[in-house]
């Protein structure tokens, strides 16, 4: 469980901690609480506590896009 690797393709850290049943390193777990906090305010934060963990991956997969994008142009 500890060894799976980041969800984040072009990260090389180790999981931390899951946002849905994606794994996450700490670093880009707090990325994503910032985003969402950021999307979606408080009412975000409700309706993804109340979410299964199924219902969470398309919102992880939602932010992990806008991460490499941005990875991808930082690195240039
Ligand atoms: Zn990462």
């Amino acid at each position: 469980m500890s060894s799976e690797p980041c969800f984040i393709q072009s990260c090389a850290q180790s999981y931390y901690a899951p946002a849905g049943t994606r794994a996450l390193c700490k670093k880009h777990f707090l990325d994503f609480i910032t985003w969402r906090r950021k999307k979606g305010g408080a009412a975000m934060f409700k309706k993804y506590s109340a979410m299964t963990m199924e219902e969470r991956d398309p919102t992880v997969d939602e932010w992990g896009k806008t991460i490499t994008m941005k990875d991808y142009s930082e690195s240039k």
